[in-house]
């Protein structure tokens, strides 16, 4: 590592204390970063790393709001702009009792290398509250977001900071969050992405994430020779990610034989592999309880595994893995559980969910592994249709299903080979990946800042 590098991760927890999921993506991106940076002085000169680390803005703001019983509740609202240097702030937002700045930074700095490597025009940001949807009735939701709204809405727009979907938003809070935007500034515009089809949505957008997530997979398998038909793959969650993701390995003729939740594990044998098995992960997500347990009811042939997460399948039964794929969230796979997968004889893993490896289990299957794709690039394909979306927006028009497909297809193979050649190109490996990924998207957030002077 150089020490600038060194110097800059150092300075970034100093100036972030406590803040670790923030310091973990830190760490793992400028570290990978140093071939780049021993090539740029200039970029010291120009204290490129300082500003990268450093959010353009952020604003935490209080949301106040009755529940059903009228008793009056207080959350805490957040948006981080981190970075316009390739477009306006882009990304999503995320309800969840754990939010704090730590996790909003994390995933905001993610989303400014994620966006740039779609080769698409939008900066970083994201945002979010401590508020949590389930459990919640839909007239509380509604009143959440109406009072979110009314505080974010000063703070974005079409051509500034255009939010979108993360855990605990989806299509229910972006329609609230999108009414109640357009009744304050009495505009129609596209200011969110992830909306309903009636009122701008992309056709393809819900399924996006996941779709892309198998589609990238499936690039990392053909450059080592293999393709997705018949592999067993292994997921965990079973929200928006692990829904497209089962969905699309349904369709590319691979067997998906977990899913996960906060209450354990799924292991079907027969896998995923119908669409009413698929469109049951979209029953479990809209019956609010957070729980996949229901599955194994439904599903006599699978079984449920209390308490556990899915990394351990191969032990836990006698089955093969050749995919891993962690869709649920972040640090999902730990040192423990990345032994379990490498011990189980799998080559290939690549991450669905924002950082959902630890640092160090990152390294170790790094280098165990055939192959590793990181989430920055494999999950891009959520946001990449929501900039599709944008200019569906923009340009007045409605774009259809397999315009959308089409185009995300070949955005994920153009990721794929942006990770690849950086890989190769810097760490002279194709299946460097990680490092691929972080390289090739801040090449160009770095140009773009150079070229922009010192703001
Ligand atoms: N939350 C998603 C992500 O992590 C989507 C963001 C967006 O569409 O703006 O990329």
């Amino acid at each position: 590592m150089s020490n600038y590098v060194e110097r800059c991760i150092e300075l970034c927890k100093q100036k972030n204390p406590g803040e670790v999921e923030f310091h973990q993506t830190v760490e793992e991106v400028l570290s990978s970063l140093t071939p780049v940076i021993e090539q740029h002085p200039e970029y010291e000169e120009a204290a490129l790393l300082e500003r990268l680390t450093e959010p353009e803005r952020g604003v935490t703001f209080r949301v106040v709001w009755v529940d059903d019983a009228g008793k009056v509740q207080v959350n805490k609202g957040y948006r981080y702009q981190f970075n316009s240097a390739i477009g306006p702030y882009k990304g999503g937002l995320r309800f969840a009792p754990n939010v704090y700045p730590g996790i909003i930074k994390f995933l905001g700095f993610e989303q400014i290398f994620k966006n740039s490597l779609t080769g698409l025009p939008i900066g970083g940001g994201k945002g979010g509250s401590d508020f949590d949807p389930n459990g919640k009735s839909d007239a509380e939701v509604m009143r959440f977001c109406q009072a979110f709204m009314t505080e974010l809405y000063r703070h974005i727009g079409p051509n500034t900071d255009v939010p979108a979907g993360d855990l605990g938003v989806g299509g229910r809070e972006i329609g609230y969050l999108f009414g109640q935007y357009k009744r304050i500034v009495d505009k129609y515009e596209g200011v969110l992405t992830g909306k309903g089809i009636p009122f701008g949505g992309l056709l393809g957008r819900s399924e996006a994430t996941g779709f892309g997530i198998v589609w990238y997979a499936e690039e990392m398998l053909k450059a080592n020779g293999e393709d997705m038909k018949d592999k067993v793959v292994g997921i965990s969650g079973f929200g928006n990610v692990a829904w497209g993701a089962a969905w699309k390995l349904q369709q590319l003729g691979a067997k998906c034989v977990t899913i996960s939740g906060p209450d354990g594990y799924i292991y079907d044998p027969e896998g995923i592999s119908t669409d009413e098995k698929v469109a049951f992960l979209l029953e479990l997500r809209g019956s609010g309880k957070n729980i996949c347990a229901p599955y194994a009811e439904k599903f006599p042939e699978a079984k449920f595994v209390a308490g556990k997460k899915p990394w351990g399948v191969c032990q836990d039964f006698d089955v093969k893995v050749d995919l891993f794929i962690p869709c649920a969230m972040q640090n999902d796979v730990h040192m423990a559980d990345a032994e379990n997968i490498v011990a189980s004889g799998c080559k290939f893993y690549c991450e669905g969910a924002n950082m959902p490896t630890t640092n160090e289990a990152l390294v170790y299957l790094m280098d165990k592994m055939t192959a590793v794709g990181p989430a920055k690039a494999a999950n891009a394909g959520g946001v990449a249709c929501s900039c599709i979306e944008m200019g569906q927006n923009a340009g007045h028009t409605v774009y259809q299903h397999e315009d959308v497909y089409t185009q995300l297809h070949q955005i994920m193979r153009n990721i794929y080979n942006a990770c690849a050649g950086a890989g190769e190109k810097y760490y002279g490996d194709k299946n460097a990946l990680v490092q691929g990924a972080n390289i090739a998207g801040f090449e160009k957030v770095a140009e773009a800042m150079m070229a922009q002077g010192l703001v």
